[in-house]
């Protein structure tokens, strides 16, 4: 994103060559010939017009069942169909103040039914990503802050299964901090949610590279594989096909480091005692939390030699020539091991009896992916656009007559109090979010319900308009919908595949 101005925003200037966009509290006085300072509107002749062409989806154009990606399509000219046409708020622009009607609020006639569709770039200074690192790296303490140029943009949150978590933005980052800190975290927003890389480093830990929908890269070093499950869960989908072929495995992991021979997998199966010691807290036979300290290291320790989490073997129960294996959760590190005389662990080639076990944990593991949720709060003064009544818009959406959409994308919305929702940034259009330099972002968002519900909520009904109505124009630009998308007109018939 350009951090030029190229328009000149005091309040004084009244030359009159310039017009004054109103599109958001910024207010810009835009010369001839140049944009806004969020490169959004611009001055086309003396017309204040949104520089994006607006975005329709068109499910006509999604082929043969097959999940056609989004492009930039060409206008071909043709009259918008009512049922095979959704008009998302991408390019549609923004109205500011909120109770001026929304900019594009269009109705269409689907299976019989009149549809009503109310569209528009709103503008959020309540917002932020959350991120989804798969990973079992360590990539710093939870309340860690995350920055970006230095800056910080947000912090580490409570890890789930397999994957490191960021909340990132936010209105604290956005507004309550300094003005440098307000500008890069909106950078750092735009790039993710336009589905570019980002460069974060966190404090006591690792620098990342994150992008939605790729592989993150962790302290430089791409991350390939998601852990199949915990240390136990390992233990317990693999047990009996190590059985017979070894005596003792570990699965090392920084949560729960597995053991088969204690672990009820291993006495299901009958696998005798072997002596082994564990380092660490035993939580339940065969489950050890706290083995080593967090780290990149094997199963997301800190450790490079795993027999350092071992005690010496128990010389009861072991005996020289004991099979052991260690592996981490991803397969990606291993080793093996036969005790000596000494009831020592001496490294040994894996045989290639073992070697299909690990490839199979390699195997069941999923490719590590970055995942990117925008998440915002439409339940604000945005409300006023659609409705003059704006409690009965957050009423409607959860009584789901009113269906919510980010660039036609489906979003979750939080239960409880407003319309906070969440979208995976994937499944929406290219490019759809854009920033105003107050700072916030900008983020389409679509609200679908019956026309006779529209009205009933106290629309804006004088500002319908049929969708054919529209006029075909190089402002306009056909998309094909995605069908691992709910078509926003029959959401209920969604495809749960990705095709
Ligand atoms: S920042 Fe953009 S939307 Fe806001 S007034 Fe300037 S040109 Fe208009």
């Amino acid at each position: 994103m350009t951090t030029e101005i190229t328009a000149e925003v005091t309040a004084d200037s009244a030359r009159d060559d310039k017009i004054r966009c109103d599109a958001c509290p910024v207010m810009c006085y835009i010369k001839p010939g140049m944009t806004g300072a969020c490169d959004r509107y611009a001055n086309h002749n003396g017309e204040l017009v949104r520089v994006d062409p607006h975005v329709v989806l068109d499910r006509t154009l999604a082929q043969g069942g097959t999940v056609v990606p989004f492009h930039r399509g060409e206008w071909d000219g043709s009259i918008l169909q009512d049922s095979n046409t959704f008009v998302t708020a991408i390019g549609a622009g923004t109205t500011y103040p909120d109770y001026k009607p929304a900019p594009f609020i269009v109705s269409a006639e689907v299976d019989g039914v009149d549809m009503v569709t109310v569209v528009t770039e709103g503008i959020f200074s309540y917002c932020g990503v959350k991120v989804k690192i798969d990973t079992d790296r360590h990539l710093g303490p939870e309340r860690s802050i995350v920055r970006a140029q230095g800056e910080p943009v947000g912090h580490v949150t409570t890890g789930e299964y397999g994957s490191q978590m960021l909340s990132l933005g936010g209105v604290n980052h956005l507004t309550g901090g300094s003005k440098k800190e307000g500008r890069v975290t909106c950078d750092t927003l735009l790039d993710l949610c336009n589905g570019k890389p980002a460069e974060l480093t966190i404090d006591e830990g690792v620098t990342v590279i994150v992008q939605a929908g790729r592989a993150p890269i962790v302290n430089g070093v791409l991350e390939e594989r998601m852990r199949v499950g915990c240390g136990s869960a390992t233990i317990g989908m693999f047990a009996k096909q190590w059985n017979g072929k070894l005596d003792e495995v570990v699965v090392v992991d920084d949560h729960i480091t597995g053991v088969l021979s204690e672990h009820q997998a291993g006495k299901l199966l009958g696998i005798r005692d072997t002596g082994i010691k564990m380092k660490g807290r035993r939580s339940t036979p065969g489950r050890y939390f706290q083995v080593a300290e967090p780290g990149t290291g094997w199963g997301g320790t800190n450790i490079a030699d795993p027999l350092s989490i071992l005690g010496p073997f128990n010389k009861k129960d072991a005996w020289a020539g004991l099979r052991l294996l260690m592996v981490s959760t991803t397969g990606e590190h291993h080793a093996y091991y036969e005790l000596d005389e000494e009831l020592v662990p001496v490294q040994r080639e894996l045989p290639d009896i073992l070697r299909e076990s690990v490839d199979r944990i390699q195997e069941n593991c999923e490719p590590a992916l970055s995942t990117v949720l925008f998440m915002g709060g439409a339940g604000g003064s945005l409300r006023a656009g659609v409705t003059e009544n704006p409690v009965r818009l957050t009423r409607s959406v959860k009584n789901a007559l009113t269906y919510v959409t980010c660039g036609g994308a489906p979003v979750y919305v939080w239960p409880g109090g407003g319309i906070t929702f969440m979208v995976d940034v994937t499944r929406v259009p290219e490019n759809a979010f854009g920033y105003v330099p107050t700072p916030a972002l900008v983020a389409p968002i679509e609200f679908t319900l019956r026309l006779s519900d529209y009205a009933a909520l106290g629309g804006h009904l004088d500002q319908v308009r049929p969708v054919t109505s529209l006029p075909p124009g190089e402002a306009r630009r056909q998309v094909p919908h995605r069908l691992d998308n709910p078509w926003p007109f029959a959401p209920q018939q969604a495809r749960r595949s990705h095709g």
